[in-house]
């Protein structure tokens, strides 16, 4: 049976025409649904008892649930989420002074194999659905008033896979998660990651696309960064940085730049050198991350080369941040736990 979040809001209105109830049931379900966040058809408590037995008899509800979570001494949380077909993908919520980020996935597994991360050594098994990224929000932002009092503040794609692989139910659900008559989430709260395909940058950029876009860059070596990012072989960097500049010229955006810093691998002064001269083109933030080691071939950057290549870039007028690692001890990169679990 199909679940219900799969199908449109016009859709779930012919439903209700075709069960002779009124028409306004129709806008009733569909802010039950995305508004409210409802997950069963015994909370829509809007409508009657006869309405929500014809819902159970037409359509499911295909929800998520948190399956093992666990909490790091530095207070970031990490969910492994089983799906309606037991399929695994994690989300991490990840508490600063100000804000509460949830990351979210949006693939089970990933097809990309990047080097450096855990569920790129997982392999590919599905997309997901607009409304079990849905799901992963509206679980986490639970957690979040459960554990630090108050709603979700950020939401980045940055879980398990590569979300422009995966479009229209990104798409799908940053609507949801965005339109008035859904949660309401400003687009500036919402940040989409990609390791930068190209073609897809393009249609971000002619659909307006309006929630932040980072782009996991990792290196502006083109060997390098082939070798920790296979799928850079077919989205080379002078095509990533043609399609960046028509996307920053029609939405007038700035990019952020994901580098994370790998010991002996992306982490000398020449690679800032060729970093800060990939950013000339565009306005860019970059930021460093420290590379969460756990159980991976590659290592963290010791502090002095860290300090150096921030120093090297802010030398040249670029916006950066540096971004700790949080949740170590829990397994908290991408994939790490999904792995994990997979494994026992
Ligand atoms: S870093 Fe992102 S794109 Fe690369 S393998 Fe991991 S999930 Fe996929």
């Amino acid at each position: 049976m199909r679940d219900i979040r799969e199908i449109t809001i016009e859709q779930i209105s012919t439903w209700v025409a075709e069960q002779g109830e009124p028409a306004f049931r129709g806008k009733q379900i569909a802010e039950s649904l995305w508004k409210r966040g409802v997950r069963s058809f015994d909370e829509m408590s809007n409508l009657s008892l006869s309405s929500r037995k014809k819902l159970h008899e037409s359509f499911s509800f295909k929800t998520a649930t948190i399956e093992h979570e666990s909490r790091s001494k530095d207070q970031t949380a990490k969910f492994l989420f089983s799906l309606h077909d037991k399929k695994k993908v994690e989300g991490v919520l990840i508490p600063s002074r100000e804000r509460v980020t949830a990351c979210i996935s949006s693939q089970v597994g990933c097809p990309l194999g990047c080097r450096f991360c855990a569920t790129g050594n997982m392999g590919f098994t599905r997309n997901l659905q607009s409304h079990e990224i849905f799901d992963q929000y509206l679980l986490m932002n639970q957690k979040s008033r459960e554990y630090f009092g108050h709603d979700l503040s950020n939401l980045v794609f940055m879980g398990m896979g590569e979300p422009l692989l995966n479009y229209e139910a990104v798409m799908g659900a940053i609507h949801y998660l965005t339109a008035p008559r859904g949660i309401g989430l400003s687009h500036s709260r919402i940040t989409l990651s990609t390791v930068g395909i190209v073609k897809e940058i393009y249609r971000l950029a002619d659909e307006n696309f309006r929630a932040g876009l980072a782009v996991s860059l990792h290196s502006a070596d083109e060997r390098i960064r082939q070798h920790l990012i296979p799928a850079s072989k077919t989205n080379p960097l002078p095509e990533l940085q043609t399609a960046l500049q028509y996307y920053v010229q029609k939405t007038n955006a700035r990019i952020t730049f994901e580098y994370v810093l790998l010991h002996q691998v992306n982490d000398s002064l020449q690679d800032a050198a060729k970093l800060a001269h990939f950013c000339k083109s565009f306005p860019v933030k970059i930021n460093i991350l420290e590379y969460n080691e756990t159980g991976s071939l590659f290592k963290s950057s010791p502090k002095h080369k860290r300090d150096d290549f921030l120093n090297f870039l802010m030398d040249k007028n670029l916006i950066v941040q540096s971004r700790r690692k949080k949740g170590e001890d829990i397994d908290a990169a991408c994939g790490q736990l999904a792995t994990r679990e997979t494994e026992k």
